[in-house]
């Protein structure tokens, strides 16, 4: 059985699904989004990598997403990358 995901990402994901219903701009199935759309795609994005705790296999994540989606990538590697620090502050 899978772990359930951490309210930071249901939410993230939350925030980005209401978007994406309601906004003209973006669409989802092709990738297309407002400058808006792409901020809370990545934040998802980037919380839901974070769950991942095997950091290589996050790091292959990361690159498979990027390659994917080369419009996130630059943005989504400096929020995991954010959201990475803050967990080591977190931690000390
Ligand atoms: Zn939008």
């Amino acid at each position: 059985m899978s772990e359930p995901l951490p309210a930071v990402v249901l939410a993230a994901h939350e925030k980005y699904v209401s978007h994406i219903m309601l906004c003209a701009d973006c669409y989802a199935p092709k990738k297309r989004h407002c400058p808006t759309g792409l901020i809370l795609r990545i934040e998802y994005d980037a919380q839901f990598l974070m769950t991942i705790t095997d950091l290589r296999w996050r790091r292959i994540l990361l690159l498979r997403e990027s390659d994917q989606n080369p419009a996130n990538a630059d943005g989504l590697k400096a929020r995991v990358i954010e959201l990475y620090n803050e967990g080591l502050e977190k931690a000390q």
